[in-house]
C-alpha cells in the first residue's frame, strides 16, 4: 500500500524534478559556493511546506540545507538522506540543456542528486500519514574539494536529530539512525541501481614531495646536488612501496601524476615537486604507506645528496557501506524495482566525502544508473561531455524516498 502511495506521489512529482534538475545544471556552482542552488532549494522547500535549517557550512561561505520530513510517530525513527550539490571547473560542450556559466559544470550529476532529493522530499511529504518517523534530507555543498562539507557538516552536528535551525551550531545530542546516499553511475542503464557491502570507495590522500639539491651548470654536476636524478629514483623507488610494504589482499594505488622541475637542457636545476595520489580502503593499510612513502622518499633522496620534504594531505577516509543497512537497502531496493534491476558493484578507486558520515552513523551508498542511449549519457564522470538520460530521475526519486519510508 505504501510502495504504490509512494510510486503514485513519485509519479506527480516527476516533472518537477526534470524541472530542477534542468535548472541546476544551467546554473552549476563551485564548491563552498553553492548559494544560488541553496536558494533554489529553500524556494522549492517552501513551495512544498517543508520546514528546514539553513546556513550549514556558513564558515566555509556555503548554504547548506537540511529539511525535517515528518510522518506518523515522528519521534520513533529517524532516516537521514543526503544529497550533494556542487559542480565542476569544466567546459560543457554544446546542447541546448548546458550550463550557462562559462567553465562550469555539473559534470558529477549532483545537480541529479539534488533534484532527486527535492522529489523525495515532495512524495515523502505527500504520503506522510503513511509511514512513521523523521526524515533529515540534507543538501550538501562542497563535496568535490578539501576538506569536504560533509566532514564540516558533522561537525556542525547536521546528524543529530534535535539540530537547531539557528544560531551556532556543534555536535551533541542523539544521531540519526542511519544515512543513505546515491550518485550517478554511468555505466549502468538508467531505471537500475548497484549495492555494494562493505568497502567500496577508496581513501584518497594528497602527496606531494619536494626534493631539493644544490643547481649549477648541466657540464659540471660535481659541484651540484642533482634532483633530477634523486627524483627519478625516488619515484622508482616509490614503486615498492605497494608491491612491499602493503598486505597484497588491501587493494592500493600510489601514482605520480605530476612532475614539476628544471628550465633548460644545460641546467641543473634547484629542486624537483612531485605531486601524486594514495589511494586505500584501510585506515591501518593507510597508515603504513603514508610511513612508507616518507621513509624511502627522504631516504632516497638522501643517497643522492639531496633533500625530500613530504608533504601528505590525508584526503577522504574510504567509503565503508553498513552491511546490515546495506543488505537491507539491497532488499528493499528489489521490492521497489524488482531484482533483475538491482546489481552487485565492483570496487572503486575514486573518493566520496559521503564516509565522513559513515563514521558517525550506519551509511549506504549506493549508484543510481543514468547511462541511456543519448548524446553524453555513457561518458564517464568529470567529463565536458557527461550527461544523464532523465528516466533515471524517477528512479532516484522512487530509491530515496522508499528507503526512507521503510524499515529496516
Ligand atoms: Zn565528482
Ligand atoms: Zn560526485
Amino acid at each position: 500500500m505504501l510502495k504504490s502511495a509512494l510510486l503514485t506521489a513519485v509519479e506527480a512529482t516527476r516533472e518537477n524534478v526534470v524541472q530542477h534538475r534542468r535548472h541546476l545544471h544551467r546554473h552549476p556552482e563551485p564548491s563552498f559556493g553553492e548559494t544560488k542552488t541553496s536558494a533554489y532549494i529553500a524556494a522549492a522547500l517552501r513551495s512544498i511546506g517543508i520546514e528546514f535549517s539553513d546556513g550549514w557550512c556558513a564558515e566555509h561561505g556555503a548554504a547548506g540545507i537540511v529539511a525535517k520530513v515528518e510522518g506518523l510517530d515522528a519521534g520513533t525513527r529517524s532516516m537521514a538522506l543526503r544529497a550533494d550539490m556542487d559542480a565542476l571547473p569544466i567546459q560543457e560542450v554544446e546542447r541546448p540543456h548546458a550550463s550557462a556559466v562559462p567553465g562550469w559544470m555539473h559534470a558529477c550529476g549532483h545537480d541529479a542528486h539534488t533534484a532527486c532529493l527535492l522529489g523525495a522530499v515532495e512524495a515523502l511529504h505527500a504520503t506522510r500519514d503513511q509511514w512513521s518517523g523523521t526524515v533529515h534530507c540534507v543538501f550538501q555543498p562542497g563535496e568535490e574539494t578539501l576538506p569536504g562539507g560533509a566532514s564540516i557538516l558533522v561537525q556542525e552536528g547536521a546528524l543529530h536529530t534535535n539540530a537547531p535551525t539557528t544560531g551556532p551550531r556543534m555536535a551533541g545530542g542523539p544521531l540519526v539512525d542511519g544515512i543513505v546516499g546515491q550518485h550517478v553511475y554511468p555505466q549502468l542503464d538508467a531505471g537500475t541501481v548497484g549495492f555494494r557491502s562493505g568497502a567500496y570507495m577508496a581513501a584518497a590522500d594528497e602527496l606531494r614531495i619536494r626534493i631539493v639539491g644544490k643547481g649549477g651548470h648541466a657540464a659540471l654536476p660535481h659541484r651540484t646536488v642533482d634532483p633530477i636524478v634523486a627524483a627519478a629514483h625516488v619515484i622508482t623507488a616509490l614503486q615498492t612501496v605497494v608491491s612491499r610494504s602493503c598486505d597484497p589482499t588491501q587493494p592500493s594505488v600510489l601514482t605520480i601524476g605530476k612532475i614539476r622541475g628544471g628550465y633548460a637542457r644545460n641546467v641543473i636545476p634547484d629542486e624537483v615537486v612531485l605531486d601524486g595520489t594514495l589511494r586505500t580502503y584501510d585506515m591501518a593499510t593507510a597508515e603504513q604507506l603514508r610511513s612508507a612513502i616518507e621513509r624511502v622518499a627522504v631516504a632516497t633522496a638522501q643517497a643522492y645528496g639531496a633533500i625530500a620534504e613530504v608533504d601528505l594531505a590525508i584526503g577522504y577516509p574510504p567509503v565503508v557501506n553498513a552491511p546490515a543497512l546495506t543488505e537491507s537497502c539491497r532488499k528493499r531496493a528489489i521490492e521497489l524495482i524488482g531484482a533483475q534491476h538491482v546489481v552487485e558493484l565492483p570496487l572503486r578507486m575514486t573518493g566520496e566525502d559521503f564516509s565522513f558520515y559513515q563514521r558517525e552513523v550506519e551509511g549506504c551508498f549506493y549508484r543510481l544508473g543514468t547511462g541511456g542511449d543519448g548524446p553524453g549519457c555513457r561518458s564517464g564522470l568529470h567529463t565536458a561531455q557527461f550527461d544523464i538520460d532523465e528516466r533515471a530521475l524517477t528512479t532516484g526519486t522512487a530509491m530515496m524516498a522508499w528507503l526512507a519510508a521503510t524499515e529496516v
